[in-house]
């Protein structure tokens, strides 16, 4: 995934590195130096390095920190470590299986669902998911400053049935504060938008980023906020995730959560029971559980759908209806998701 920031249009007078941008410039690239890290034998490394070629392996410090030093089947790293599966060719998997390029309607702007637009805000992530949709997209043909936006927001600006905008990526809360925020002006002056959502993970991978000046932001636009997370696994939750999910729903912002089923991470019923729980303990609704998109390099993850529902039936008999989320999968050229349980 190749790594780019929005930009304003004039340079910004802010410090080049706050607080949460030491981390994520901080954060780990090297296989040799994860598995030193995680006391892993050194022969992981090597075969993660082989299976990193075209998606380098990407880890923040804050999230290492929550994996078991020396098991190598740990559920948060096996969301991070390259591992020769992904170098398998897989029938049905493909680089674009839900087809978003044909839903590219200006540079950077999809528009897949009814109602809503999305703005791939950044090709820049906090951490790269090795199960990622997206970890074949050009983000390199998508805009980098304001002024590159406009034909989008000339798009949205014309199309009156749209009423939310998603800011999605790569991870939008990787640009800086003072960009996000003259966005989502520029977005605020378009009548008929009523709602903006930001599609993030960095909350869980670096929790430091849940700023003053982020709250100061969502909260401030006239659009009304809905933040969406991704945790997958209850473990990925630790005091400085909670409080940071604490932050965003005590400013007033609603806070859902999207999970990704994925074998060997949280295929299990006391996995995915304890991680509903938790994330209703904190006042964050899991929203969805998605069905893996068939994207080349992950069918190692896949779990067969028959098994989903029957973990979302033994989910509705242990929970309360509001933790159970919705089992969708997204099929492509289809305005919403298809609901599977
Ligand atoms: S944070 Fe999101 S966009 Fe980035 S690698 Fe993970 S799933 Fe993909």
């Amino acid at each position: 995934m190749v790594s780019q920031t929005l930009q304003t249009d004039t340079v910004s007078a802010a410090p080049l590195c706050t607080d949460w941008r030491a981390a994520l410039a901080d954060a780990v690239h090297d296989p040799a130096e994860l598995c030193r890290l995680l006391r892993l034998d050194p022969s992981v490394a090597a075969a993660a390095e082989r299976a990193a070629d075209g998606f380098p392996l990407l880890v923040p410090r804050p999230f290492i920190g929550r994996i078991r030093p020396g098991d190598p089947q740990d559920p948060l790293l096996a969301q991070v470590l390259p591992r020769g599966a992904e170098l398998a060719e897989s029938p049905g998997f493909s680089a674009d299986p839900l087809g978003e390029a044909q839903a590219t309607v200006a540079p950077g702007l999809l528009c897949k669902y009814q109602g809503r637009s999305l703005m791939v805000t950044t090709g820049r992530c906090a951490v790269h998911c090795r199960f990622c949709f997206r970890r074949h997209f050009p983000h390199h043909a998508s805009p980098r400053t304001l002024a590159d936006w406009e034909p989008a927001m000339r798009r949205l600006a014309a199309e009156r049935s749209i009423h939310e905008v998603i800011l999605s990526g790569g991870d939008p809360l990787t640009v800086p504060d003072e960009q996000l925020a003259r966005l989502a002006r520029r977005l605020a002056q378009i009548p008929h938008l009523s709602r903006l959502r930001v599609h993030t993970r960095l909350p869980v991978m670096i929790p430091r980023r849940v700023t003053d000046e982020l709250l100061g932001w969502l909260r401030g636009t006239r659009l009304s906020p809905v933040v969406v997370v991704q945790v997958n696994h209850p473990a990925e939750i630790d005091t400085a995730v909670a409080a940071a999910l604490g932050r965003l729903v005590d400013a007033g912002i609603p806070v859902l959560n999207q999970a990704v089923l994925l074998r060997g991470i949280n295929d299990r019923i006391d996995v995915l029971a304890q991680l509903c729980e938790r994330l209703a303990d904190l006042r964050v609704m899991p929203y969805y559980l998605h069905q893996l998109d068939p994207v080349a390099g992950t069918a190692h993850f896949q779990v067969p759908e028959p098994t989903g529902i029957r973990l979302i039936a033994q989910l509705r008999a242990r929970l309360p209806g509001y933790a159970v989320p919705r089992y969708v999968r997204e099929i492509p050229g289809q305005t919403s998701k298809l609901v599977l349980a």
